[in-house]
């Protein structure tokens, strides 16, 4: 295997199903790779999960690639084989291609040709999960507790999600919105809808509710995110009779919200929005994850001038899209993400051009050049 070409570990990878929480045997193809570059490797099992830190060097700056090695399920008809790594006109076919198991091969290569080229300066590492696209429980947080009590944070941190829109290099992600669902049910009095002055209608209540929580936009946006917002996904009461006040009513909604908020501060605000309309209601809270920021600096511009040069595309420095393992990395190092076009992601025949795939391998490189690493 000529490691410098990201094809042939690409194709080992894509050839085990690992749907989360199955592994198959990724992590051992990736691991073997990376030790035949010299790397040292960590297994990092916790639960079910298999997860692993890879690191050569031992100088400043450590530069550290973030990824996982799980898919999403396959889905409907595939007109390939979703795990058999086939490259048909051009084109690499298989679950993981862009998300993310071709990232992480571009990453490898981008290692071998950056190695090959001058002796390593600072340190490369790889955060490696295979628990991503489910919980995400044990897998990148808990590795990233582990390097912190080994010293092992690094001075930067790329993810290689498939950020690219159109052109590979037309996007970085230096941030992500938070998201929260609340699951609200608010609590009345039964009652005949003839004699409502003896029934307390939670519907009435619940509505009213609503429309306040929606009556004026989160926030104006910031200079790096978009408007925070607030979505009622559903309102649900299930009463079949239409002579009866019912005794709850209940609903969903979710809000994306960007660095001017924190979950624990919407809940208290939706609790309070709530107590002005019902007297008696419950609000179970889920937090997929509390929105970060970047902010561009030395770091973010060595990291556009490097993508910008390899590719002959000026990137867009962007926070949207849906939450990903970035939320956990930047509690402890700057992070930005960066990848393949992932206009295929989690669909059926999903797919990248080796050409893309070589061409990602040779920015990673470059960045890692940038980075005097
Ligand atoms: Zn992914």
């Amino acid at each position: 295997m000529t490691h410098t070409d990201p094809l042939p570990l690409a194709q080992s990878l894509l050839r085990c199903a690992s749907v989360t929480p199955a592994d198959a045997g990724a992590q051992a193809a990736l691991a073997d790779s990376l030790r035949s570059l010299g790397f040292t490797i960590t297994p990092l099992r916790f639960g079910p999960i298999e997860n692993f830190f890879a690191r050569i060097g031992s100088g400043s700056p450590h530069f550290c690639f973030a990824g996982h090695t799980d898919v999403v399920p396959v889905g409907g008809n595939w007109a390939s084989n979703p795990f058999g790594g086939e490259v048909r006109d051009g084109v690499l076919y298989g679950r993981g291609a862009c998300d993310m198991k071709g990232g992480i091969a571009a990453f490898v290569a981008g290692a071998a040709q950056h190695l090959a080229k001058a002796p390593l300066q600072g340190a490369i590492s790889l955060l490696i999960t295979g628990d991503e696209e489910a919980d995400a429980i044990d897998g990148t947080a808990r590795v990233l507790d582990w390097m912190a009590a080994n010293g092992q944070i690094p001075d930067f941190c790329l993810v290689g999600e498939p950020t690219s829109q159109v052109r590979l290099g037309d996007v970085i992600k230096i941030g992500r919105r938070g998201s929260i669902t609340a699951k609200i049910s608010v609590f009345g009095t039964q009652g005949h809808v003839a004699y409502p002055a003896r029934s307390d209608n939670p519907v009435h209540r619940l509505v009213r509710a609503l429309a306040a929580l929606t009556a004026a936009p989160l926030d104006g946006g910031t200079d790096w995110f978009e408007p925070s917002t607030l979505q009622v996904t559903t309102i649900d009461v299930g009463n079949p009779a239409n002579n009866v006040v019912p005794a709850a009513a209940h609903a969903t909604l979710n809000i994306r919200f960007n660095d001017r908020h924190t979950s624990a501060a919407l809940a208290a605000w939706l609790r309070a929005t709530l107590a002005r309309y019902a007297e008696k209601f419950e609000i179970d809270f889920s937090v997929s994850g509390e929105s970060f920021l970047t902010t561009p600096g030395n770091q973010v511009e060595t990291l556009r001038r490097a993508i910008a040069d390899a590719t002959g595309t000026e990137p867009r420095l962007d926070t949207g899209g849906g939450t990903s393992d970035a939320r956990f990395i930047a509690r402890h190092c700057p992070v930005a993400e960066f990848g393949l076009i992932g206009s295929s992601m989690h669909q059926v025949d999903e797919r990248v051009p080796v050409a893309e795939l070589r061409a990602l391998a040779g920015v990673y490189a470059r960045v890692l050049e940038a980075f005097r690493v």
